[in-house]
């Protein structure tokens, strides 16, 4: 019987440089028994300095040279490090520098989201080059898929939405006849392609959906993630102490946890595994042998282990109606309808019979939000705040983690405390 495919994902961290491949070739070469999709994201800060490239290719702007050859270099000497020599591979190398400054030397079109697929995608492109290069210079059994032959999105620039239907024909027709012939399948996480052949990505940090696009359509056994942290965590170590490793959580665990700002996972990843019940481990790719977490369906171990997720940075705003009518679902239609146009998203609200109140990320255009909300409402609002979630809480964890802070609101569901700090 044909074994399952298995998904890889390695994002920028664990292909940052040739060490970091090297490496990744040899977790393949241990925990890789094929065949294996093996997705890949942009080496180190390669996206970020992609963006720069998009944006002065987009203002005209004269350091453009300059940055292009940042990005030139650095890949030119991880190639020279890995001792890349092969003759086909240098042509191949080449000729996406190539492409990229034919794009760059052309005129953009009027739509930038366009423009910055364009050039942002090349970031993956280059590193799953390098990668399965090195791989078969080390006599390892691997192919290049380019993944706008598989992923197929409409037509939402820099925000491609899947075309499922496509994406599973697609795979069944391109990838799947090539199982017998490899081991090692190196794609780009992050890109797909339109029904015309033009290039889009998945929005930032969007790897990881990729890896669960491809889990989904091939019916694979597992996802790894591949990270440089043991697994999840029940909190950011960056403020607690004595974090704890979980272990075993279910999909609804986690898709609440990165509602809530836990960051290890984009949120988008888990919905296609959780249908196609493919649990998804996230290992460390400094200590691999480790056991790392695994989510999955059952959510018996969700409560052994309470999480704490900590959002600094929160505004909250309290809206009353100017004529001190009630709040009604006519205003909480108007209010929603104000924050939806601004693209805002809500990480608490509450109400009562005449305000509401809602917290939201201290990143988006406030003053356009209060001049809006200022026509019908009284506002007032409180910066600098955190906001403080507690899964599988007691009173004693809430009291530890609130001491010497004022309490500005407290939200508790059976599973979950949601508490405003100041
Ligand atoms: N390279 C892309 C980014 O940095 C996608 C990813 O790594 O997930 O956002």
């Amino acid at each position: 019987m044909q074994q399952k495919v298995k998904i890889f994902k390695f994002g920028g961290a664990s292909v940052k440089d040739a060490e970091a491949i090297r490496n990744v070739k040899n977790i393949l070469l241990e925990y890789g028994s094929g065949p294996v999709i093996v997705v890949i994201s942009a080496m180190g800060k390669t996206t970020n300095l992609l963006e720069r490239i998009a944006e002065a290719y987009w203002q005209s702007d004269a350091i453009l040279e300059t940055i292009v050859n940042e990005l030139k270099d650095f890949h030119t000497k991880v190639v020279n490090e890995l001792e890349l020599n092969d003759t086909a591979f240098k042509t191949e190398f080449q000729a996406i520098f190539e492409l990229l400054d034919r794009k760059l030397s052309s005129l953009p079109s009027s739509n930038s989201h366009f423009e910055y697929d364009q050039i942002v995608s090349f970031g993956e492109l280059l590193s799953t080059k390098i990668v399965a290069a090195y791989l078969i210079k080390n006599n390892c059994s691997a192919y290049w898929l380019d993944a706008r032959k598989v992923v197929k999105t409409d037509h939402t620039y820099q925000e491609g939405r899947v075309k499922w239907n496509d994406t599973q024909s697609a795979y069944d027709k391109v990838v799947s006849p090539l199982y017998a012939s490899f081991d090692f399948f190196i794609t780009q996480g992050f890109i797909g392609q339109t029904d015309e052949g033009m290039t889009t990505t998945l929005g930032r940090e969007g790897s990881d959906f990729t890896a669960s696009i491809y889990a989904f359509v091939s019916k694979a056994e597992s996802v790894t993630i591949w990270k440089d942290v043991p697994g999840m965590l029940n909190a950011d170590p960056r403020y607690f102490s004595g974090t704890v490793l979980l272990k075993k959580i279910s999909f609804t665990e986690a898709v609440e946890l990165a509602y809530y700002g836990a960051s290890v996972i984009h949120p988008k990843t888990i919905q296609p595994l959780k249908n196609s019940d493919i649990p998804l481990y996230i290992k460390s790719f400094i200590h691999p042998e480790n056991e790392g977490t695994v989510i999955q369906s059952s959510t018996k171990y969700d409560a052994a282990v309470p999480s704490y997720i900590f959002k600094e940075n929160q505004i909250l705003i309290s809206l009353t109606p100017k004529d001190f009518s009630f709040i009604v679902e006519d205003q909480l239609t108007e209010i929603f309808a104000l924050l939806s146009n601004q693209k805002i998203r809500l990480n608490l609200m509450q109400n009562s019979a005449v305000s509401f109140s809602f917290l939201i990320d201290s990143k988006y255009n406030l003053d356009q939000l209060l001049d809006n909300l200022g026509r019908n409402y009284k506002v007032k609002y409180n910066e600098n705040l955190s906001l403080l979630t507690i899964r599988h809480f007691d009173d004693k964890i809430i009291e530890r983690l609130t001491a010497n802070k004022t309490i500005l609101l407290t939200q508790k569901t059976r599973e979950t405390a949601r508490i405003i700090l100041k």
